[in-house]
């Protein structure tokens, strides 16, 4: 699976999880075990992932569909109150926890477990980006049959493309359009 926000973004984690279904894939789910889910978490710095069973991943992929829901919206209010009952329902509350000499804010009550984790911190640092960024830097590849996500970090906000790959295959299928005379 490519990783497509930049490497250190916090929103990486809510964007790599809604790519867990990638219909450019044969077969689109990513998250077909529980096997796949501990990598995931153990790729995103969530401790305990040895712990996650069927329910877990079933509870996972549940929420990912939610959290796509997000991006997917038209409406910004719609968005913004889907986002928020993510954020209720997951029991998401700031905490400090310690980081290296300093603290990092993690946002997950108390003793939960790691798909609890999971759920909580990614519909933070989703919520986290619509406030710092703007709805609108939420985004949706153009380059069909890719449905993949991204959020938009560029100056000029006018990313369409959920990866490299993306936006070289739209080029490349728009350059032959032109070549056949058809119009774009
Ligand atoms: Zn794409």
């Amino acid at each position: 699976m490519i990783q497509f926000q930049q490497p250190g973004d916090p929103v990486a984690l809510a964007v790599d999880l809604v790519n867990t279904w990638d219909t450019l894939e044969a077969q689109p789910e990513l998250l077909r075990e529980v096997s796949d889910l501990r990598a995931f978490l153990g790729r995103h710095g969530i401790s305990g992932a040895a712990g996650v069973d069927g329910r877990d991943l079933a509870r996972v992929r549940a929420f990912r569909e939610e959290l796509r829901s997000v991006f997917a919206e038209e409406d910004e209010d719609r968005a913004a109150m889907r986002l928020n009952a993510l954020l209720e329902r997951s029991g998401a509350v700031p905490q400090l926890v310690p980081d290296g000499d300093s603290w990092a804010l993690r946002h997950a009550p108390g003793p939960v477990g790691p798909s609890a984790r999971l759920i909580a911190e990614a519909s933070a640092v989703l919520a986290e980006a619509v406030s710092g960024l703007g709805w609108e830097r939420l985004g949706i590849c153009s380059a069909a049959p890719c449905t993949c996500v991204f959020v938009d970090r560029s100056r000029s906000g006018r990313r369409r493309y959920c990866c490299r790959l993306c936006a070289d295959r739209a080029a490349t299928a728009a350059y032959r359009a032109r070549r056949r005379g058809d119009t774009v």
